[in-house]
């Protein structure tokens, strides 16, 4: 039976990313991946940072559109404007991300991961310190040996589990997400937009991001645990009600959930890793999530090599990625708090956040200016905000 350093479960942004800086660092590295191509169905508003470019040249072949900003549209229809930069991880590029997860996976390839598709992992065992990892293709069933595993399967992961890592989500930390793509609308697409309210998208929000020639993802993200209705049927309403939305055509539908909890205790078990959704990275606020997996790829990479060096890949011997991660997690652990606030508010507390900062600049304020121009405007929120950015 064959003994690899690292088995790689999941070939999406995050796996792609760990089988890549695997091989670069010189290890026996094995990428599966259950679906038969990667990149579709797409489950993605495909919005990025232009910190993507610490992972990836951005080319054309996958970018769909460069954005300048977004804009957060209250119930009451005003905006508040913000530039890529203050925007965060999901503003910045929109990307062809059936083109961008087979560049990421092509890149771990000529790295030199061995890459299979249709192939999915069924179990994982540990023997003698190694991982028996069960590999089920065309109904053949193949056993192979790894050093470590990185599970990188998704929202639905099971690597986790069989892992003994906890990864369970509570309904409130799951948003129930419905997208179309459509054609021939009629908004600026020279930014991303995002509506917040309760009559729009409970608990979350809805978005359109411009994907070039009048096209656009517009979708909406639910707490389920908020509403009874399901995703699609708040996106039929929105879109209803936005007649630049309805005279376009839908060309393609897309549903998933998002993990949106705050970050999880461990990631890490004896010659285990969880990377990407199934370690729950994505930022609990704006439900993006490709960023941080593929950071999170790299991080366990490293860690891999130097388990494997020191000849200790022990939960212990892993620990340098619990270290690791922390960034990821101390970023999502506030914004998880912002989250708490965001989801029980009212339509006319969005409208008065919104409004108290119309005709201000936020690009030259700094975070306390700007929870200053909030608070004076909205005291019942000032606490908060300065307990959540007092946290470490
Ligand atoms: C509607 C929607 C909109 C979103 N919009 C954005 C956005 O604009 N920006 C953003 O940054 N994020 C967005 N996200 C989140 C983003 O899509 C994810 O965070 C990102 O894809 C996570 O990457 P990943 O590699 O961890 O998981 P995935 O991309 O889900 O990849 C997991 C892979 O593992 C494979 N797999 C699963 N089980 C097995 C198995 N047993 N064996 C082998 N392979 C397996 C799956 O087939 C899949 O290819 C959105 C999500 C949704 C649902």
């Amino acid at each position: 039976m064959s003994l690899y350093d690292v088995v790689v479960v999941g070939g999406g942004p995050a796996g792609a990313s760990a089988a890549r800086y695997s091989s670069e660092l010189g290890l026996d590295t094995l990428l599966v991946e259950k679906r038969q191509e990667v990149g579709t169905p797409v489950r993605c508003a495909e919005g990025v940072g232009k910190r993507v470019e610490d992972f990836i040249d951005v080319d054309e072949k996958f970018l769909s559109k460069e954005v300048v900003g977004a804009r957060i549209h209250s119930p009451e229809g005003r905006y508040l404007e913000m530039s890529d930069e203050d925007a965060g991880d999901e503003v910045g590029y929109i990307l062809e991300r059936k083109i961008f997860d087979r560049e990421l996976f092509k890149l771990a390839g000529m790295a030199g991961a061995e890459t299979r598709l249709r192939t999915r992992a069924t179990n994982l065992t540990r023997e003698n310190g190694v991982v028996e990892v069960d590999l089920q293709r065309n109904g053949d069933l193949e056993t192979v040996r790894s050093k470590i595993v990185v599970g990188a399967d998704g929202v639905e992961s099971r690597i986790g589990r069989f892992a003994g890592i906890p990864t369970n989500l509570k309904l409130e930390d799951i948003q129930s997400c419905a997208q179309y793509l459509i054609t021939d609308i009629d908004v600026d697409l020279d930014y991303t937009h995002f509506y917040v309210g309760t009559d729009v998208a409970p608990g979350g929000y809805a978005w359109i991001f411009p994907k070039g020639n009048n096209k656009a993802n517009v979708g909406l993200g639910v707490s389920p645990a908020i509403t009874d209705k399901r995703a699609s049927q708040h996106l039929d309403e929105f879109i209803q009600n936005n007649p630049e939305l309805s005279q376009g055509s839908i060309i393609e539908e897309v549903y998933g959930g998002v993990p949106v909890s705050a970050p999880l205790k461990e990631l890490t078990s004896d010659n285990v890793m969880l990377v990407g959704d199934a370690a729950r990275q994505v930022n609990p606020i704006t439900g993006g999530g490709i960023i941080n997996g593929m950071e999170a790829g790299k991080m366990a990479a490293e860690t891999a090599e130097k388990a494997i060096n020191n000849e200790n890949t022990t939960k212990q011997g892993l620990k340098q990625y619990e270290q690791k991660r922390q960034k990821i997690a101390k970023e999502n652990q506030k914004y998880y708090k912002f989250k708490e606030i965001f989801q029980e508010l009212e339509n006319q507390k969005f409208n008065s956040l919104i409004k108290s900062l119309e005709n201000v600049n936020i690009d030259e304020l700094s975070v306390a200016g700007l929870v200053t121009k909030i608070a004076v405007k909205n005291p019942w929120v000032k606490d908060k905000i300065q307990q959540i950015l007092k946290t470490p």
